[in-house]
C-alpha cells in the first residue's frame, strides 16, 4: 500500500469511528481549542491522577477530517502517560510537520506517525497540530477553562 493511502485511510478510520470522542464524566482540566483558518473547534478534556499520568481523555466539537482523526489519535498515544512523556511526544510531533526531527523518533507517535505527509500541505498542518496544541497549553501551560 502506497503511503499517501495508509495515511488516507488512518484518517478516514479515525474520523469516522473516533474511539475517544466525547464526554468525560470527571475531567480533570477542559480546553477549547480554535483553528480560525480551517474553522476546526474543539474541545479537550482530560483525567490525570495525582501522579500526573493521563489516565484518560476525550475530545469534541466540530471539525474538518484532519483535526479530528489528529486529535483521536493524539489521545490514543498519550492516554496512560506521564504528562513529561505527553508533552515529549507532543514536541516530537510538532517537528515531524515542520519536518524537523529525526525520523527515527516519529515512531514513538503510533499512528499518528501517519500525518507525517501534512509537511507537504502546509494549509492542513493547522489541522493537525489543533488537538496537540491544545493539549500542550493544558499541560505545559496549565491553561483550563
Ligand atoms: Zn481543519
Amino acid at each position: 500500500m502506497e503511503l499517501k493511502d495508509l495515511y488516507r485511510e488512518i484518517v478516514n478510520e479515525h474520523n469516522l469511528h473516533p474511539a475517544h470522542k466525547g464526554e468525560l464524566e470527571h475531567p480533570s482540566m477542559i480546553l477549547n481549542g480554535v483553528n480560525p483558518s480551517c474553522g476546526d473547534d474543539i474541545y479537550l478534556q482530560l483525567q490525570l491522577d495525582d501522579g500526573g499520568v493521563v489516565t484518560d481523555g476525550k475530545f469534541n466539537g466540530s471539525g474538518c477530517a484532519i483535526s479530528q482523526a489528529s486529535a483521536d489519535m493524539m489521545l490514543d498515544v498519550i492516554i496512560g502517560k506521564p504528562k513529561e512523556e505527553a508533552l515529549k511526544l507532543a514536541e516530537t510531533f510538532m517537528g515531524m510537520v515542520r519536518s524537523t526531527v529525526d525520523p527515527a523518533e516519529i515512531e514513538a507517535l503510533e499512528e499518528a506517525a501517519a500525518l507525517e505527509s501534512i509537511a507537504h500541505m502546509p494549509a492542513r498542518v493547522k489541522c493537525a497540530t489543533l488537538g496537540w496544541k491544545t493539549m500542550q497549553r493544558m499541560l505545559r501551560d496549565g491553561e483550563t477553562s
